[in-house]
């Protein structure tokens, strides 16, 4: 839809749609700006342009129009108190990361606080009414104006004023009354100075008038009164009209303190600290008059870099001025910005990566170490952070309990990107040509090359303006979803009694049967979901091999054929799949808080899935897990195990649940659902669930991780297993560690036996080598080896069998023997595994007749196998060891002719 032509439409009829009872009280004017034609109201009679083209644009710069002074945390507690004063309740921020959208990774705008998503449409639902909230906003689509322009932050507070008209909430007037009494009476702003200008407001199928209220050209303000649907040619009043107020804190805050930027009031003590640091004088007149002509220039100029040029050139200031001043206070007030940003977003559970919402926070981070090094500026990052924290626990104390986890999450993260740098260092050396925006995208995308650090290596001088907007879309609609749809009109919502009684065998009634689907009146199959794995059995006589929710309407797949429609049949739910798989998906819950509790506070569950025989869970974690923190983690799942403690599940409304327990609730995502089903271990572990669960953890017996690995930037996955399975696991586990230290145990002792064994025969050989070669013409025996000596000159042989005797010892004694009688031919014949061996020597002189070589060709032939070698020394083998006094025989009648 045009806003245009809303706008052109809503200003024809003025009474309808902006005229409001403050107007007539006050003798507000409407009038046409004499500059764009804009409509405003004002007070002013002198009054002829619009805010934007006044000349008092941003002229409270050094000349604030009130006497109050109210710095960031000071104007909160004023708008707070005024709020309170006229019948709000002041709820919380809500975290700035969107855990209830599954549309958006960081809250955008108050009102997003209140939105939930159910199917395609998104309703409102407010915890008070009416009722105003200091909701942190991450906006990164103009990270290049951060720091330059004075007044764009990438996370802001916005001031959200709420209501919903009935009879505890206002409509229109009572909303723009309560904004001007905000800024003349309790901001003390002179009412002439307020300008209400027309405008229209549209999204999410919704749309309606607003009216944005100004002071001094700085837009403090817009009140927005969604009241239609549809689009301009076709559309109807809401059910439910909303105000939706939001104003910038930071801007009320400028607006008093007139300072030359919203920098220098909204941070605290941090700024002038650092600014001290490098000794700029932040009172120097000539910021206000160069951020004057900034916000001026703002206005007419569509790209950064022609701002900062024309304000430079008319604010008269020196390159030694911009170098000196300019550029490091840009610098400091980028550093000071990003670094509340990573505050917000990584003590509500974001962590820097290069997925998701998660490239944001990396990006941010990358910025400001880049700076410092362009500056040469030597800050100690975890010192800022407490700086801020110091400053920011007024108004959002939550911040103190993650003020540890977030300097680990940051020094981790900086200590990353200093080990990329040689990476990138190269990278950028081959660059043969200065880079244009999808260069930029991709050297960041594809290799963390950031625009900052290309600026830092003054391979770039600006960062071009549609850098950031480009990514940021790159990024933004990678967070959808699709469902296929299944035409399942006209059935009624399935009851499902695995939320009641639970029975394992039912009756129920076909409602609908299709391709291999049928559709029963209620069921007791868990359908597949929340990671979930579907329950299995039969119905009838058909397999159920799959059962999926749509809608409210659960559709089992059958395999084999299929019952008819308007039959009863009877249903059997597999009981023993189904009690694994629900102690898997409790032991997923008991996992998901152990790992927070022994990792830190930025664990969330990514993702899980729950099989009969198996399970995992992602999570969100910066590096992959140590063996210890893997032990610490078990032992603390098992301790919970242990304690029996009691399962408990409530339904609640959706905002009493959020209220009570937080956005924690939210690990498996959002629920689409009013209702939101409450899994708590008691006070251990509290989310929103729709699974089947124990009632007591002891049921779960036992929890066993098989293995951990980091799957992606950011996420590191758990394998585990509970109940019998883990106990067969551990079982197993054990059985195997017994056999492999058995194993061990049997080679060691192998090893020790034959080193005694050595030892003996070192001993032994002389005395058997002496008695050998010394024995009598003949033959005898010795120590089971036969020995013939035949009169000398002749061939002597010796040899053996015995089982006692191994390689090493035949070959020992072989050497020897044959040294002291060189007439001998050895042979000695030995098994080994399931072979048979031979080792022949040949005496010098022995060899000259029967070559050792040709007598292991023949033992070997003998025993089935080869052999061979050279005159003094052979070896051979086979593998039939039936034949092993065969093959002495066959040595023998070769030595000795018998
Ligand atoms: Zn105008
Ligand atoms: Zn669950």
């Amino acid at each position: 839809m045009d806003k245009k032509e809303i706008l052109s439409k809503f200003s024809a009829d003025p009474e309808r749609y902006y005229k409001i009872k403050l107007f007539d009280d006050e003798r507000f004017e409407r009038k046409s700006c004499a500059t764009c034609k804009r409509f405003y109201w004002t007070i002013d009679e002198n009054r002829v342009n619009c805010p934007n083209h006044s000349d008092d644009t941003y002229s409270f710069i050094g000349n604030p129009p009130t006497t109050k002074r109210f710095d960031y945390t000071q104007a909160w507690k004023e708008v707070e108190s005024f709020f309170v004063k006229n019948g709000h309740t002041s709820v919380n921020r809500y975290p700035v990361v969107c855990r209830w959208r599954d549309d958006l990774y960081f809250t955008i705008a108050s009102i997003v606080d209140f939105q939930r998503v159910m199917g395609n449409k998104v309703v409102f639902e407010f915890p008070a009414n009416p009722l105003v909230v200091p909701q942190t906003c991450l906006r990164f689509k103009d990270l290049e104006n951060v720091g330059v322009t004075g007044r764009h932050f990438s996370s802001f507070c916005m001031i959200g004023q709420h209501s919903i008209p009935n009879s505890d909430g206002y409509w229109k007037d009572e909303c723009v009354n309560l904004d001007y009494r905000l800024m003349t009476e309790q901001f003390g702003v002179d009412k002439k100075e307020v300008v209400f200008v027309e405008d229209v407001w549209e999204g999410g199928g919704s749309f309606g008038s607003s009216l944005e209220f100004f002071v001094k050209g700085l837009e403090l303000g817009n009140a927005v009164f969604t009241e239609f649907q549809g689009d301009l040619s076709n559309y109807k009043t809401l059910d439910q009209k909303i105000i939706d107020m939001g104003a910038g804190l930071e801007r009320f805050a400028w607006l008093t303190m007139g300072t030359p930027t919203a920098y220098d009031c909204c941070f605290g003590p941090i700024t002038d600290n650092l600014l001290q640091k490098i000794g700029i004088d932040a009172k120097n007149e000539l910021l206000v008059t160069y951020f004057t002509k900034i916000a001026k220039y703002l206005e007419q100029f569509s790209d950064l870099s022609d701002v900062r040029k024309q304000a430079i050139k008319s604010a008269g200031l020196t390159d030694d001025q911009i170098n000196k001043i300019i550029t490091p206070l840009e610098g400091i007030y980028l550093i000071i910005d990003h670094i509340r940003t990573l505050i917000f977003a990584i003590s509500d559970g974001a962590l820097p990566s290069n997925v998701g919402g998660g490239y944001n926070l990396r990006m941010m981070l990358r910025r400001i170490i880049s700076t410092m090094d362009r500056l040469s500026l030597k800050f100690d990052i975890s010192e800022m952070i407490d700086m801020q924290i110091d400053y920011l626990k007024n108004t959002y104390p939550e911040l103190e309990r993650t003020r540890e986890d977030i300097k680990t999450i940051i020094g981790i993260e900086s200590g990353r990107y200093e080990n990329s740098k040689l990476r990138m260092e190269k990278i950028v050396s081959k660059l043969d040509q200065k880079p244009g925006v999808d260069d930029l995208i991709r050297l960041y995308e594809s290799d963390g090359v950031t625009p900052d650090y290309l600026k830092e290596m003054k391979v770039i001088s600006d960062i071009p303006s549609t850098f950031y907007s480009k990514l940021s879309e790159l990024h933004q609609s990678k967070k959808q979803k699709e469902q296929d749809q299944v035409s399942l009109e006209g059935l009624p919502d399935t009851e499902l009694l695995y939320y009641g009684d639970d029975p394992k065998e039912f009756d129920a009634k076909v409602l609908k049967s299709f391709d291999k689907y049928v559709v029963l009146d209620k069921t007791s199959f868990y359908a597949r979901g929340g990671g979930q794995e579907p329950d299995h059995g039969t119905i009838g006589k058909f397999e159920v091999v799959d059962v999926i929710k749509h809608g409210n309407v659960v559709v089992h797949e059958l395999k084999n054929g299929m019952p008819s429609d308007g039959n009863t049949v009877s249903c059997l739910v597999y009981s023993k799949r189904r009690d694994s798989i629900t102690k898997n998906h409790t032991s997923t819950h008991i996992l998901n808080s152990s790992t927070r509790n022994v990792l830190g506070s930025w664990v969330w569950q990514h993702s899980a899935f729950k099989d009969e025989d198996h399970a995992r869970l992602d999570i969100t974690h910066h590096s992959a897990l140590t063996d210890d923190e893997i032990v610490k983690i078990e032992k603390l799942a098992n301790s919970i195990v242990e304690k029996n403690m009691s399962v408990t599940i409530d339904n609640f409304d959706r905002g009493t649940a959020e209220q009570k327990y937080g956005f924690k609730i939210y690990q498996g995502g959002i629920v689409p659902v009013k209702s939101v089903r409450i899994v708590s271990i008691e006070d251990f572990d509290v989310e929103a669930c729709g699974g089947t669960h124990v009632k007591k953890t002891g049921e779960i017996k036992l929890i066993k991780i098989t293995r951990t690995k980091r799957i992606q930037d950011g996420v590191v996955r758990l394998e585990f297993v509970s109940g019998e399975t883990a106990l067969n696991y551990t079982k197993q586990h054990d059985a195997d560690l017994i056999k492999k230290s058995a194993e061990l145990k049997e080679k060691t002792e192998l090893k020790e036996k034959r080193q005694e064994q050595k030892q003996e025969l070192r001993e032994k050989l002389p005395i058997l080598v002496e008695s050998i070669t010394k024995s009598e013409t003949g033959t005898s025996t010795v120590d089971e080896i036969i020995v013939d000596i035949t009169e000398s000159g002749k061939l002597n042989f010796c040899c053996t069998t015995s089982d006692q005797y191994d390689e090493f010892f035949h070959i020992s004694l072989g050497e020897k023997i044959i040294e002291k009688d060189p007439w001998m031919v050895y042979c000695g014949i030995f098994e080994e595994g399931d072979k048979i061996r031979a080792i022949i020597y040949s005496g010098e002189q022995a060899g000259k007749e029967k070559k050792a070589g040709d007598i292991a060709k023949a033992v070997s032939e003998v025993l089935g196998g080869a052999g061979g070698g050279n005159q003094r020394f052979a070896q051979g083998g086979g593998k039939d060891t039936s034949k092993k006094t065969d093959a002495v025989e066959k040595v023998k009648s070769m030595v000795l002719g018998v």
